[in-house]
């Protein structure tokens, strides 16, 4: 017995299987991530030819077998074409594709990131915003939609609020001064990097690329980012080495 459904969602992934056929993983707003297979999408006049590409958002109408989604049609709004003309964005779209792949699960509501998604490509798409930003910006709300994000609002050991805190890599955390000895990985942390921490967490996804941060935060954020992903991701992602390839390009 199969069912005809439409789900809404976004081609994460798209790998070739046999001569003309491609599975692809969707992350839709229904049913989270979900794997489908696409027969003849890659035959030259396919009609599923270019909605299956990674990138393309809109609605993909599915039979939902007894083992795989199979899908029928697309009906696509955005292939965020621009974005594959652009290598850097490019690469930067390919990360967060990777990010939402490795957080998705099947048969949960992936209606935040999925938005997440939407409005970080379109972030990547405007000139006056630098992507190292969008970057982190994407990676502290993803990890903030699956609950893996610092505690930047009150210390980790006595629960105040204080003027003066420091950042705990091992904790995942402010510390304030009373408490630090307690507390492993130590670091400095500026009052602005903090303030844009919580920005990130507590903004609605629609408002999180409106603001610029100096470079002595960025330096911070990305830092940070990078310390609390080491210890929270176990993935590799092979976007990022294209990233830093071209980050020594510049
Ligand atoms: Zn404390």
């Amino acid at each position: 017995m199969m069912d005809k459904i439409t789900v809404t969602g976004m081609v994460i992934n798209a790998t070739p299987v046999g001569d003309f056929d491609k599975r692809i993983v969707l992350l839709t707003k229904e049913r989270g991530k979900i794997a489908a297979f696409a027969k003849g999408a890659r035959r030259p006049k396919s009609t599923l030819m270019a909605g299956t590409r990674p990138f393309t958002f809109g609605e993909f109408e599915v039979y939902e077998g007894r083992t795989s989604y199979n899908i029928m049609s697309v009906n696509a709004k955005n292939y965020f074409d621009d974005l594959s003309r652009d290598v850097e964005g490019a690469c930067y779209g390919f990360y967060f594709l990777e990010l939402a792949d490795y957080y998705g699960r099947e048969n949960v509501d992936g209606r935040e990131t999925l938005n997440l998604l939407y409005q970080s490509f379109r972030a990547l798409l405007k000139p006056n915003l630098k992507n190292i930003l969008i970057r982190r910006i994407f990676e502290l709300k993803i990890m903030t939609i699956n609950g893996e994000y610092p505690e930047m609002y009150k210390c980790i050991g006595c629960g105040k609020d204080k003027d003066k805190f420091y950042y705990s890599v091992q904790s995942a955390g402010l510390v304030c001064e009373k408490c630090m000895d307690k507390r492993g990985g130590l670091r400095d942390i500026n009052v602005s990097t903090i303030y844009t921490f919580q920005y990130v967490i507590s903004s609605g996804i629609e408002k999180l690329y409106t603001f610029d941060v100096s470079d002595e935060v960025m330096k911070e954020f990305s830092d940070i980012m990078n310390k609390h992903m080491k210890m929270y991701i176990d993935g590799e992602f092979k976007s990022l080495e294209l990233i830093d390839g071209i980050s020594w390009l510049k």
